[in-house]
C-alpha cells in the first residue's frame, strides 16, 4: 500500500491541500508506487510564508538556550525514528539500508544536535572599537532541497536557521519528500511554536518560485542543480535577498605517482560510487599518472567489481539503483556519449546489471583514456560512472582538476600528507580530502565557481543565517 500524504504543515497545523493533484514517489528498487504527496499552489506557498513571517518576531526573541533545547529534542526524536527514516530513504532514493541508517538518518540527527550546541555556546555580541556588534537572525528563510541526501540537506538548512532565530518554509524535493513529513511530525510533536517551521510540497516552478519571490521571504537557501540555482538567484535578486546556493560538482581525485594504490584506488572508486554516484561531491574524475595507467585500470576494474548493485531495502550491497527512471536514462545517455566521444569503456555499460530486471539500476561504469574536454569529464552525470584521466606532469594534473565550471570538492593521494597538502592548496574547490580524509560534519561544505555561494555545516553554515548589526556608542 502506497503512503498517502494529503496535507501541508502550515502555522503549526496539518492543512489539507486544496488541489487534488498529487505527485507520485516511486520506490527506486522496484519502480513501484511508494507514496503520493500533494501539489502545493501559489496560495498555499504564500500562506506558509505569511505564517513564518508572523512567527518571526517572537521566535527571534526567544533565548538561544530555549532554541537549543528545541533542536536537541528534534535530534533525539530523529534518532528514535532512525530505522524508519533509513527505510524511507532506501525506498525513495535507493541507498542500501546498511549505509542509509548511518548516512541518511544519522547525519541529520547529528546536525540538529550540533546546531543545538552551537546556538547555546555562540558569542552573539562583541566589541570592536566604539561599536557593539550584534548578531541577529536574517528573518524568514525559504529552504529548497534536492533528493539525493534529502533529510541531510534539509537539516543543513533548517537546523542552523532555527538555531539562529529564523523561521522557515521548506519545499523539499518532489522526488523524495516523505522524509520531510517525518521531520514535520517530529517538529509538531515536540511543540515548536506555530509558524516557526512550515512544509509545503509541490513543484519547483510553482511552490519553489513562490516562496523565493514572496516579499516577506528574507533569504533563500537552495540546494540542487546549477540550472535551478541560477533561476532562484535571478528571482531573489529582484528584491536583493540573501541567497545561499549548494549546486553541482565534477570533482577530481588526483593520484600522484608515489601514492599507495592499495588504498587510493578502492577509496577513490567508493567515493565516486557512493549513493550510486548521486552525490554532489562525488570524486568522478580520477586523474592518474599516464605511466601507471594500465596498472590503475586493472585495480579500478577489480574495485568496481565489488559494487554490483542490488535491492536497497534488502541492503546487502554497497550500491542500489538510481533514484528514478529519468535519472537512469540520463546516466545511460552519458555512457553512450562517452563511447561516442572516444573514451575507452573499461567496465559496465548501458545494460541492466545481471540478475536485475526491474528498478532503476545502472551498471557501475568506468571509462579510461578520458580527455578532460569530453562531455563525461565536464558535465555532472550523477550516476555510477567514473572517468580515468591520464596526466604527464603534476602541473598538468592540477590544471585538469581546475579545468571545470564547478569547484565543489576534490581529493589528492600522495606518499606523504605534506605533499598531498601542497597540491590540495592549489585546487580551487570548497573541500579537498587528502589521502582518504573522512567527511567532517562540522567542516564548511560548499563550492567555488558554479558549485555555489556560501557554506553549510558547522560554524560557517550557522552564520549564513545571521545578520550583523554595528551599534556605535561613546
Ligand atoms: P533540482 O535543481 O532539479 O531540484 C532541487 C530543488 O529545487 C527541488 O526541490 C526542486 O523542486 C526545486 N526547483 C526546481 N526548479 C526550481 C525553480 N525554478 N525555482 C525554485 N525551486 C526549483 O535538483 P535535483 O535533481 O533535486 O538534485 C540534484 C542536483 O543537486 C545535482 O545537480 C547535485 O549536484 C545538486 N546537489 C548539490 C549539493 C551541494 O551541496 N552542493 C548537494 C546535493 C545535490
Amino acid at each position: 500500500m502506497a503512503i498517502v500524504r494529503d496535507s501541508f504543515y502550515i502555522n503549526g497545523a496539518w492543512v489539507k491541500a486544496t488541489s487534488s493533484e498529487t505527485l507520485e514517489v516511486t520506490s527506486s528498487g522496484t519502480g513501484e508506487l511508494y507514496a503520493t504527496v500533494p501539489v502545493g499552489t501559489v496560495e498555499e506557498a504564500n500562506s506558509a510564508v505569511e505564517a513564518a513571517a508572523a512567527a518571526f518576531t517572537s521566535w527571534s526573541n526567544t533565548s538561544a538556550k530555549e532554541r537549543a533545547e528545541f533542536l536537541q529534542r528534534i535530534s533525539e526524536k530523529l534518532a528514535e525514528r532512525g530505522d524508519e527514516i533509513a527505510l524511507t530513504i532506501a525506498n525513495e532514493v535507493g541507498m542500501p539500508m546498511m549505509l542509509s541508517k548511518g548516512i541518511q538518518a544519522g547525519l541529520p540527527t547529528a546536525t540538529f544536535a550540533d546546531n543545538a550546541k552551537r546556538a547555546a555556546e555562540y558569542v552573539w555580541e562583541e566589541e570592536v572599537g566604539n561599536s557593539t556588534l550584534v548578531r541577529e537572525p536574517v528573518g524568514v528563510v525559504a529552504a529548497i532541497t534536492p533528493w539525493n541526501y534529502p533529510l541531510h540537506q534539509i537539516a543543513n538548512k533548517v537546523a542552523p536557521a532555527l538555531a539562529a532565530g529564523c523561521t522557515v518554509v521548506l519545499k523539499p524535493s518532489e522526488v523524495a519528500p516523505i522524509n520531510a513529513f517525518i521531520l514535520a511530525e517530529i517538529i509538531h510533536e515536540i511543540g515548536l511554536p506555530k509558524g516557526v517551521f512550515n512544509l509545503v510540497t509541490g513543484t519547483g516552478p510553482v511552490v519553489g518560485e513562490a516562496i523565493v519571490a514572496h516579499p516577506k521571504t528574507d533569504m533563500v537557501s537552495f540546494t540542487g542543480s546549477t540550472r535551478a540555482g541560477k533561476r532562484v538567484m535571478e528571482i531573489a535578486s529582484q528584491m536583493v535577498k540573501r541567497v545561499s546556493l549548494e549546486l553541482g560538482g565534477k570533482s577530481a581525485n588526483i593520484i600522484l605517482a608515489d601514492a599507495d594504490l592499495d588504498k587510493a584506488i578502492p577509496d577513490g572508486v567508493f567515493k565516486c560510487y557512493l549513493n550510486s554516484g548521486q552525490t554532489c561531491s562525488a570524486l568522478t574524475r580520477m586523474v592518474v599518472p599516464r605511466a601507471q595507467l594500465a596498472d590503475i585500470e586493472e585495480r579500478v576494474a577489480a574495485a568496481a567489481a565489488g559494487f554490483m548493485p542490488s535491492d536497497p531495502v534488502e541492503g546487502l550491497s554497497l550500491i542500489g539503483p538510481l533514484v528514478s527512471a529519468a535519472q537512469q536514462q540520463r546516466v545511460r545517455d552519458y555512457i553512450n556519449k562517452g563511447v561516442d566521444e572516444g573514451a575507452t569503456l573499461l567496465v559496465g555499460g548501458t545494460e541492466m546489471p545481471e540478475g536485475l530486471d526491474k528498478g532503476f539500476y545502472v551498471r557501475p561504469t568506468v571509462f579510461s583514456n578520458v580527455r578532460n574536454d569530453m562531455t563525461i569529464a565536464q558535465e555532472e552525470i550523477f550516476g555510477p560512472v567514473l572517468s580515468i584521466i591520464p596526466y604527464d606532469t603534476e602541473e598538468e594534473a592540477i590544471a585538469i582538476a581546475n579545468d571545470s565550471n564547478y569547484g565543489l570538492a576534490g581529493g589528492v593521494w600522495a606518499a606523504t600528507d605534506e605533499k598531498a597538502f601542497e597540491v590540495a592548496r592549489k585546487i580551487r574547490t570548497g573541500q579537498v580530502e587528502i589521502n582518504g580524509g573522512a567527511f567532517n560534519i562540522v567542516a564548511p561544505f560548499g563550492g567555488y565557481k558554479q558549485s555555489g555561494i556560501g557554506r553549510e555545516l558547522g560554524q560557517y553554515g550557522f552564520e549564513e543565517f545571521l545578520e550583523v548589526k554595528a551599534i556605535q556608542h561613546n
